[in-house]
């Protein structure tokens, strides 16, 4: 459960990291695509705003070329300007000034000079006169010279302006004359480039002010065409016109496209002569719909995904854990449960074997004395009933002697076995060599040639060490082809820690099979069948050894036959501490 609160909260803590970034990533590819936007609106409408420039000083400066200026002349002359396609031109005008009581000279002067019918229109107050004497449209719309310009202000201060500073004058945003007086819906504010006109002709006049050539052009129309390419659906642009602390609204261009909110506008300041043109370029929807698909939904997708996957695998690991601890502890009570059994089974056996022993123990005992006396009857009446006896009743008095013989040999072994196990061990120091020595004088079951060799003194029992002598050397003289004398030979040699002791004969040997069967009570090797026994000698000598603290083994003879070795560790009768009894 811990797992797998700890996988959700990591995977989702990355994913969300994940997204932040990618907006993040985002908002920067959004400002910076913004940034672009307004330099090329900016760039669009300075640019457009400096042609309209050039064209109009270009053309004051033809006018001022000309000795004497006439009508048609200034048609001529401005005829360029109608082809160069300005758009928010409304026309172009010559401006000359004049007082009051100058005006009637003036009027005649022009229309000496081709303005027919000119009729000037002072206005009421004021004695200075700004009069468009020639004027001429661009759009279509008709007009007629003779206004007087000195009721605008915006007009005036930028005449005034043109003419100090000798340069093209921007005046600041107004409602153009033209559009002020017609009913129609308002055109909005426009603005008025100024041009003063000097003359360059003839040489007597050079230099001589002459009066101003002027361009009106309508705010919203200039700055739709200046960006209606570059803004197109993708941002919202205001033209504002800032003079000192005067802020006024000029033209906006509104996409069809709706501005993002989160984006903020930018502003831009492009100077023109005399004021300041501010531009302010708001992105839309359409220029921020780069993300297609959007990364960060993507990747809030694909982290959810993950999310689970985590999580499905983690439960399902923490699920198989659970699940193999669960068999892990049942295959261990199970375990627990045999090893409880079969310790039960073990000590349930230890007792059977012990009650065993002790039974065949006093079995051999008590049986020791009958059959002693049931021999020892054999014997009287073999010897008294002597020559008596027809033959068939001595067979049956010799099988009986024999089968009486076999079962004192069975129970002495029974009751040496059990000797062997239950008989606490007196430790002492025996000479080995004397002990075989005195085994080999006593003489076996049939005359054999035993070579005793140098045997060392080891600590024991000696009546158990005597009766595994006994057994060995007495099985090598047994398991001899009784059509060869046996032949025996007992060595010795130290060893690491001790004594190996060799008892070697040229027998009818053991397969190798059997060869660690025999040490079991009972058990008799194949091919022993023709020779006495009971199988309990070597399974004697084994635990009288093994409580000795040594082992013993079998292998073959090189020379044919069997070698039994023991080893014996080299211990004084003090230093061992010898298993007791079972
Ligand atoms: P047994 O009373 O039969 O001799 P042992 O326990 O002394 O019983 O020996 C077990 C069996 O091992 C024997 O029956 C015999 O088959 C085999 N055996 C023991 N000693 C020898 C030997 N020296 N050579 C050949 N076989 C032997």
């Amino acid at each position: 459960m811990v797992a797998l609160l700890a996988v959700l909260l990591i995977s989702l803590a990355s994913t969300v990291a994940v997204v932040v970034a990618l907006q993040r990533g985002d908002e920067r590819l959004a400002d910076q695509k913004v940034d672009q936007q307004t330099q090329l609106v900016v760039r669009a409408i300075a640019g457009q705003a400096r042609r309209y420039n050039e064209h109009l000083a270009q053309l004051a400066a033809s006018l001022g070329a000309q000795a004497q200026l006439e009508s048609s002349e200034f048609a001529a002359t401005t005829r360029p300007l109608a082809g160069a396609v300005l758009p928010g031109v409304t026309g172009v005008a010559y401006v000359v000034p004049a007082e009051q009581s100058e005006i009637s000279g003036v009027q005649s002067y022009w229309r000496a000079r081709g303005v027919s019918g000119l009729e000037l229109r002072p206005a009421a107050n004021g004695s200075s006169h700004l009069f468009l004497v020639i004027r001429q449209s661009f759009d279509g719309e008709p007009v007629s010279p003779g206004t007087d310009l000195s009721v605008v202000p915006e007009a005036v201060e930028a005449l005034s302006a043109a003419r100090r500073l000798r340069q093209v004058i921007t005046s600041r945003p107004y409602v153009l004359l033209k559009d002020a007086g017609t009913g129609d819906e308002p055109k909005g504010p426009g603005f008025v480039l100024a041009a003063p006109v000097f003359a360059t002709s003839p040489p007597a006049e050079n230099g001589r002010f002459r009066g101003w050539v002027l361009l009106g052009v309508r705010g919203t129309e200039f700055l739709h065409q200046a960006v209606a390419a570059d803004a197109g659906r993708s941002s919202a642009v205001q033209l504002t016109s800032v003079t000192g602390g005067d802020q006024t609204l000029m033209a906006r261009w509104v996409p069809d496209s709706r501005v993002d909110p989160r984006i903020t506008a930018r502003n831009r300041i492009i100077n023109v002569p005399l004021s300041s043109w501010r531009v302010t370029v708001a992105p839309t929807a359409a220029l921020l719909a780069h993300r297609n698909p959007p990364a960060d939904v993507i990747a809030m997708l694909l982290g959810a995904f993950i999310t689970m996957l985590l999580m499905a695998l983690t439960a399902a690991l923490v699920t198989s854990r659970e699940r193999a601890l669960r068999q892990v502890a049942a295959a261990t009570a199970v375990l627990h449960e045999d090893i409880r059994r079969r310790e039960q089974v073990e000590a349930q056996l230890r007792r059977r074997k012990a009650e065993l022993k002790g039974f065949a123990g006093i079995v051999a005992h008590d049986l020791r004395g009958p059959l002693a006396r049931i021999s020892g009857y054999i014997d009287f009446l073999s010897d008294d009933l002597g020559s008596g006896l027809d033959d068939q009743n001595r067979d049956f008095l010799d099988r009986a002697g024999k089968a009486a013989r076999q079962m004192s040999t069975l129970v002495d072994d029974l009751l040496g076995f059990s000797v062997a196990d239950n008989q606490r061990i007196t430790a002492r120091q025996v000479d080995l060599k004397r002990l075989v020595d005195d085994l080999v004088g006593e003489g076996f079951s049939r005359p054999a040639a035993v070579e005793v060799g140098e045997l060392p003194v080891i600590g024991g029992d000696e009546t158990l060490l005597r009766q595994v002598f006994a057994n060995l050397i007495g099985n090598a003289v047994k398991y001899t082809d009784p059509a060869r004398e046996p032949w025996v030979r007992v060595s010795s040699r130290p060893v690491h820690d001790g004594w190996r002791i060799d008892v070697e004969d040229h027998g009818i040997g053991i397969p190798d099979s059997q060869k660690e069967a025999v040490f079991t009570a009972f058990t008799r090797a194949d091919g022993s069948e023709d020779y006495p026994g009971t199988g309990l000698g070597l399974a004697i000598v084994h635990r009288i050894v093994e409580r000795h603290g040594g082992e013993v083994r079998i292998s073959d003879n090189p020379g044919g036959g069997s070698r039994f070795h023991l080893t014996f560790p080299a211990r004084t009768p003090a230093e061992m501490s010898l298993p007791e009894a079972s």
